[in-house]
């Protein structure tokens, strides 16, 4: 089996979901006292989410470049960067590394062709919704795809920023992401992008009326068929 390298951090709250998903799979397929060779190389993502929020894209891009070297050095023989946004920078690391970079927004397309979805609503951060990195990814698989309006958006990447990078679950702003999912459904969405790698530790499928696309799941997912082929 390859050794997955991570830049994970991004927030830990999902780092841990990748370990979780990355090792139960490993489990799942070789049987029981198997788990999965990993190197998770995770930040202090307080510096992150300000240079984020200060368009510092080149100084992160050649941040991930030096983490990803580090990993690839280290042993890993595929890389995941565990968050959606970071995927901005996803063409600066592929270029510097020899190892694959496995895109998260191609884990989410793949699903969507499997159940047939091609108009997909999309969340996440602001830099995910409204930049065209991720959805122009979405949309070179042939996939339609729809944003929440301003508001909203504003409100989702709030509930990610304050809430769910801290681990907080809060059902008032389930109530709120439901709201704008039926929103989307509305608008002729069949499914939906769960974009940002902390939103499905607060919506499930029970809470959609539309199929979800969990990213971390179908990102950790794709890793581990890539390592076990
Ligand atoms: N984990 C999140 C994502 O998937 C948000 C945190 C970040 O900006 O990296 O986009």
């Amino acid at each position: 089996m390859r050794t997955i390298g991570l830049i994970g951090g991004m927030s830990w709250e999902s780092s841990l979901e990748y370990y979780r998903l990355l090792n139960e799979g490993t489990k799942r397929r070789l049987g029981q006292s198997h788990s999965c060779p990993n190197i998770m190389y995770s930040v202090d993502f307080a510096a992150f989410e300000e240079l984020q929020h200060a368009a510092a894209w080149g100084v992160m891009a050649d941040e991930m470049v030096r983490i990803a070297r580090i990993l690839e050095s280290a042993g890993a023989e595929l890389l995941l960067i565990c968050s959606n946004t970071m995927h901005k920078l996803a063409p600066d690391v592929e270029e510097a590394l020899s190892i694959p970079v496995l895109h998260i927004a191609d884990a989410a397309a793949q699903r969507a062709q499997e159940l047939g979805l091609g108009t997909l609503g999309l969340l996440g951060t602001q830099f995910t919704m409204e930049q065209g990195f991720y959805r122009e990814r979405l949309e070179g698989h042939g996939l339609t795809v729809r944003i929440p309006a301003k508001e909203q958006r504003r409100a989702v990447h709030a509930i990610i920023y304050h809430e769910l990078i801290g681990g907080q679950l809060n059902p008032a702003s389930r109530k709120e992401l439901q709201h704008i999912i039926a929103d989307l459904a509305a608008e002729g969405c069949s499914g939906v992008v769960l974009g940002c790698t902390e939103i499905p530790l607060l919506i499930q499928q029970e809470h959609s009326p539309i199929p979800v696309l969990n990213t971390t799941e179908l990102h950790a997912g794709a890793a581990l068929m890539r390592a076990l082929a």
